[in-house]
């Protein structure tokens, strides 16, 4: 497994039959890293980047962005970093983006589609990521990637970037460039969006919103159960095989992954590298340590024949009793 190769790099987690899990953590801010590894991560599955962009009146500059990135790969000592392009917009306004106003700021200018617009601030923001690459295996992801063209972009931006490093006499090594599956656009066209990303990582925080169309952060509309409802786990399936049909690496980095009675579900379908949040990683690799593969294969096939979410966590709960 090439992107994850590299001195240092974390056992991962075993089912009770052997299976290996990589457990890697989320983070927001460089101070996490420790955190998360401290609980056991096998590496850095998600930073977020927005926190060094928010409450500022103007973005960090690169030296700034350097010392950040550089700091989440030198403490992870050689495991594996995957950090985020900027996902702002929408929701997440920054003083110095001239955003107009939105009347569906979910459905608007997001993550990558705005990047075309500030291309100096992206540009910024991959000169870093790539001079940072000097300290360990880093690989960056695009947030919000609808269309293979999107990916396209921030490709030929990374190459001409590296280009003009090149000029300055620094050789940054060669760093993956993957996508977030979190738009159902790119879930349904997954093959040919994984022929070009390095690797995949979904995002069913936003995945399950726009499947869903319930607004994630209002619990009026939005279920708990919508994470496990038959139509989420087809469309997870659905992930998991084009990605297994193109050979390329798959991981799971929203919320879902955090819950340790899904993990039965998440195993089943194909998915074995998760990145949770720092406080998650010691109970979801505990989790881990019972399963087994075949029955949550099984558990799984007949979770994806349910009609209701109900049934399905029937399904996870006849699983859990001791004895079944
Ligand atoms: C997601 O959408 O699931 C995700 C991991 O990204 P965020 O929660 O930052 O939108
Ligand atoms: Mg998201």
């Amino acid at each position: 497994p090439a992107p994850w190769a590299g001195a240092g790099v974390g056992a991962g987690a075993r089912t009770r039959d052997g299976h290996e899990v990589r457990v890697l953590g989320n983070i927001s801010t460089a101070e996490e890293t420790s955190r998360a590894l401290g609980a056991g991560a096998d590496g850095i599955g998600l930073f977020r980047t927005e926190m060094l962009f928010l409450h500022r009146s103007a973005p960090p500059g690169e030296d700034e962005q350097v010392q950040a990135y550089g700091r989440v790969l030198r403490e992870a000592a050689g495991r594996p970093v995957t950090l985020r392009l900027l996902d702002v917009g929408g929701d997440k306004p920054l003083a110095y983006l001239p955003l107009l106003p939105e009347a569906n700021p979910f459905l608007g200018r997001r993550g990558v589609r705005w990047y075309a617009d500030q291309v100096d601030l992206v540009r910024t923001q991959l000169r870093a990521a790539l001079r940072a690459s000097a300290h360990g295996p880093l690989r960056l992801m695009i947030p919000m990637v609808a269309e293979v063209e999107e990916l396209r972009w921030v490709r030929a931006l990374m190459e001409e970037v590296r280009a003009s490093l090149a000029a300055e006499g620094l050789n940054p090594p060669d760093v993956p460039l993957g996508i977030m599956v979190e738009v159902p656009a790119a879930a349904l066209n997954l093959e040919a969006l994984g022929r070009e990303a390095d690797f995949l990582s979904v995002g069913t925080n936003d995945l399950v919103q726009y499947l869903f169309a319930a607004d994630r952060g209002d619990v009026g509309v939005t279920k708990a159960s919508h994470e496990w409802h038959p139509a989420t786990l087809r469309l997870l399936a659905h992930i998991a095989q084009g990605a297994r049909a193109v050979g390329k690496p798959v991981s799971i980095c929203g919320e879902m992954a955090s819950r340790p009675k899904l993990l039965p579900l998440l195993l089943g379908l194909g998915f074995d590298d998760l990145s949770v949040a720092p406080s998650a990683v010691a109970a979801v690799r505990t989790a881990l340590a019972p399963l087994d593969l075949e029955a949550c294969l099984d558990l799984t096939r007949r979770a994806l024949r349910a009609a209701t979410a109900a049934e399905v966590e029937g399904l996870l709960d006849e699983a859990l009793r001791p004895g079944v």
